[in-house]
């Protein structure tokens, strides 16, 4: 490996978000590398998603970015294909079973409809019409025709390839040491290669940000937690909608089967007390206190992978929660009883880097300097990363982002503004 050319831009992370923003760089003409210390782009949280692309149930600060994103992934899927990103619109539909569900659709219809986002709320007779073999007794549904969802691993790999195409260099088995700062001046990044001088430097490495800032003085309390996915067997297609059900989460494939994960109320991701959570106790503990349940509270295995967890070597494949990967099934089994005893094929799990208030960091935190963080993405970065893009290199190149970002500033937290969080992944 030789010593890293100087370029305007160095973005750490070839996940979904660091390849987005890259690729929007490029395409304005600015020299980029993005710096990965995994084998290749996407490895981490990106392709592992569920792949749901969704704006309704967003809080509403992400509403505006959710937009974008949706009318981007159309774009690049006229561009390159289906194949290219598996983006399809289907429908995200989100049934409510209690009186506290049906609360929640409709608070999240109201927030659609003030951004004149189209979402419907159906009737108990209308669902039955839409969806004929879903078992149960639901009061309605929230359905938003125009949101869908993506394949994770395509879309992320053509991403860092059309990067690529317009000239960014990626570095993977590549990680970043630090940042380097001269007289408060952004120099680039550290890496065991050497200093790479860089204008600017994107902080987009998913769990790792957190540690990186920490070397430079950036408090950023973000959690790493951890989501067990189900992918079953095919069966006989009979519904192209993907759902986010109270008791479990659903998007078909296009070979028939389905991957699934954890409904909205309650059992979703799981918490272990990590050493990053410790230093941040006091942001986490309203959420701590809403999700008692999920907590974990053992200094067990991940706790140990964390504390070990440098920013050269990944904290290793995350555990599969497989009393969770059990319920799940059995709620989704339960939805659609036409399909019996619908095997799991396959499961994996997924870290996350969750903040208190469920929405991501994207900030330039020191004014004057040229370092932006676009991390914490709290279970949502996946559907985002196109306008997230757009946003980060419009600010980088423009001198400010085309749409408000102040929400998903870094002060929020020690201003005491963070915004409530409604606690679902
Ligand atoms: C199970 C699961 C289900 C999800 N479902 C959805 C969904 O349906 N919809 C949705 O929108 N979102 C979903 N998400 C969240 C989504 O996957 C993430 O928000 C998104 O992928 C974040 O992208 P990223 O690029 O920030 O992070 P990542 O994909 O994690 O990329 C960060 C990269 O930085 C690299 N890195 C870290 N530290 C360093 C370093 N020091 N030097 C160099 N490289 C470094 C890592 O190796 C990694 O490749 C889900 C996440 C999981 C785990």
């Amino acid at each position: 490996m030789t010593h890293p050319q100087p370029v305007d831009v160095a973005i750490v992370g070839a996940g979904i978000i660091g390849c987005s923003i890259a690729l929007d760089l490029a395409r304005r003409g600015l020299r980029v590398s993005v710096f990965e210390r995994g084998a290749e782009a996407g490895q981490e949280q990106s392709s592992r998603a569920w792949g749901f692309v969704r704006q309704q149930g967003r809080h509403p600060a992400e509403i505006p970015l959710a937009a974008e994103a949706n009318a981007l992934w159309r774009e690049m899927t006229a561009q390159r294909g289906l194949a290219a990103t598996g983006f399809e619109t289907n429908g995200i539909l989100t049934p409510a079973e209690t009186a506290e569900d049906e609360a929640r659709i409709e608070a999240a219809h109201r927030d659609a409809a003030g951004f004149g986002l189209r979402t419907r709320i159906l009737s108990p007779p209308e669902l039955k019409g839409l969806l004929p073999q879903l078992a149960g007794t639901w009061r309605g549904a929230l359905l938003t025709d125009g949101d869908g969802y993506a394949e994770p691993a395509a879309a992320t790999a053509t991403i860092a390839r059309l990067a690529a195409e317009a000239g960014v260099i990626l570095h993977t088995g590549h990680p970043v040491l630090g940042v380097a700062l001269r007289g408060g001046v952004v120099e680039g990044v550290e890496t065991a290669q050497g200093l790479c001088r860089a204008g600017a430097v994107v902080l987009a490495n998913g769990v790792g940000a957190a540690g990186l800032g920490r070397r430079i003085g950036l408090a950023m309390p973000v959690q790493v937690v951890r989501s067990t996915v189900a992918g079953t067997a095919k069966a006989a297609p009979f519904t192209r909608l993907a759902m986010w059900g109270p008791r479990v989460a659903f998007r078909p494939r296009p070979d028939g089967s389905f991957v699934i994960g954890n409904g909205y109320r309650g059992a979703g991701a799981d918490y272990d007390i990590t050493p990053n959570a410790w230093r941040h106790l006091r942001h986490f503990l309203p959420a701590y206190r809403r999700n008692w349940r999920q907590l974990r509270l053992t200094m067990g295995r991940e706790f140990l992978g964390q504390m070990r967890a440098t920013g050269s070597a990944a904290p290793g494949e995350p555990p599969v929660n497989r009393a969770k990967l059990a319920r799940n099934m059995a709620a989704f089994r339960a939805l659609f009883p036409h399909l019996g005893e619908l095997p799991m094929e396959r499961s994996w799990a997924g870290r996350i880097d969750l903040t208190p208030d469920v929405i991501p960091i994207i900030d330039r935190p020191w004014a004057g300097r040229d370092l932006y963080v676009a991390a914490g993405f709290s279970g949502h970065g996946f559907a985002l990363a196109p306008s997230i893009g757009r946003q980060v290199a419009g600010w980088i190149a423009d001198g400010h982002p085309g749409l408000d970002l102040s929400a998903f500033r870094l002060a929020r937290f020690t201003e005491g503004n963070a915004a409530g969080a409604r606690h679902s992944l």
